[in-house]
């Protein structure tokens, strides 16, 4: 048997079950994996409440790091014994071991420890889209990110500043902006409320040519009102609830914006995209530009303090789940 935290019915953090689930069997391109990490990520959270949809029981979780213990056939991709972590779908990752497409794994490096890959791979590779390809960062840019102390934020900050860029962090607490700011936020907003001003101030009036906006409904029209013409504003999550229907005539009348509402899956569809972006992403971390902060390690059993404190809002950095 496995162990595993399940949910029958979507709900708060009581909902999680920690349960023996038999231990499942590869099939063709599949490969079991032994977790040695776990990682925690909002996107858990948005399964548990039902705000996103699965079929139930369900074990949730994207993302873990462990050792490839058995394959099925046909796998050419890994081999029993490989070191590997993955940020995918489908959800499953909040167990002991757990069976995934063998394409989905990547090999992790020596010098990146299970606890990091777990950590890093599914914030890490959506920092490494968002700033390479949903919008491709240039040196000299300012540019506008929110939950700048959370998982992808520090992720962010740490990363934009070594392309070059002038980084405006939003955070809601004063210990929040110090970290946000020894991570390498140049100007840190505390509370939205006075961000467009902020940004007014700061750009000498020109605003930004990119907002990376996880909050979603509070924080969607300051970001917008953020942006320089032609501007890009990137809704990439939902930490305050969805955001709901657009109207897309604002975006004309507010200079021509263009908006994004991107996803990893979308990003990583093709194992060349997810090997590449991973490859970034272990140089960034090898070379020390980005550190990799784990500030809470839990017990996988106790999942669901994990999920009540980064709802609560107080976690920063990254957050592990060790089985
Ligand atoms: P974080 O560590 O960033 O935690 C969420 C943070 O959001 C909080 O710490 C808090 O920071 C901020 N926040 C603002 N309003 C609220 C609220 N009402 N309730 C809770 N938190 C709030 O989480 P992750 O790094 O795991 O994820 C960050 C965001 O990125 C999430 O929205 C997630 O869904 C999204 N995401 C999207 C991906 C994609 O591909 N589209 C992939 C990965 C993540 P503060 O207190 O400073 O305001």
């Amino acid at each position: 048997m496995t162990k595993a935290i399940r949910i029958h019915t979507p709900g708060g953090p009581e909902v999680l079950r920690w349960e023996d689930v038999p231990t499942p069997e590869p099939g063709p391109g599949e490969a079991l994996v032994r977790h040695a990490a776990v990682g925690l990520n909002f996107i858990d959270v948005y399964f548990r409440t039902g705000l996103y949809k699965t079929a139930l029981p369900a074990i949730l979780g994207m993302e873990a790091s462990g050792t490839v213990t058995a394959l099925g056939q046909g796998v050419t991709e890994v081999a029993v014994g490989d070191r590997v972590a993955y940020a995918t779908a489908p959800i499953g990752a909040y167990a002991t071991e757990r069976v995934i497409a063998a394409d989905r794994l990547v090999k992790l490096p020596d010098n990146i420890n299970f606890n990091t890959a777990a950590a890093m791979m599914l914030q890490g590779i959506t920092a490494q889209y968002l700033l390479r390809r949903t919008h491709r960062v240039q040196s000299g840019e300012t540019i506008v990110v929110h939950a700048a102390a959370g998982g992808v934020g520090l992720i962010l900050c740490q990363w934009a500043k070594y392309l070059g860029a002038t980084v405006i962090g939003v955070v809601s607490t004063p210990e929040k902006a110090e970290m946000a700011r020894t991570c390498g936020a140049d100007h840190v907003v505390v509370g939205h409320t006075d961000l467009v001003a902020e940004v007014k101030r700061i750009t000498g009036g020109a605003m930004v040519p990119v907002v990376y906006d996880s909050v979603g409904k509070d924080t969607f029209m300051a970001s917008i009102d953020s942006l320089a013409p032609l501007g890009l504003m990137v809704s990439y999550g939902n930490a305050s609830g969805p955001v709901g229907a657009v109207d897309v005539g604002m975006l004309g009348a507010k200079g021509s914006l263009f908006l994004t509402r991107p996803g990893l899956a979308t990003y990583t569809a093709k194992r060349a995209d997810l090997q590449h972006a991973a490859q970034e992403l272990f140089d960034v971390v090898g070379k020390g530009v980005v550190s990799i902060r784990v500030n809470q390690t839990f017990p996988l059993q106790d999942a669901a303090k994990a999920q009540e404190a980064l709802e609560a809002r107080r976690t920063t950095g990254s957050t592990i789940l060790l089985p």
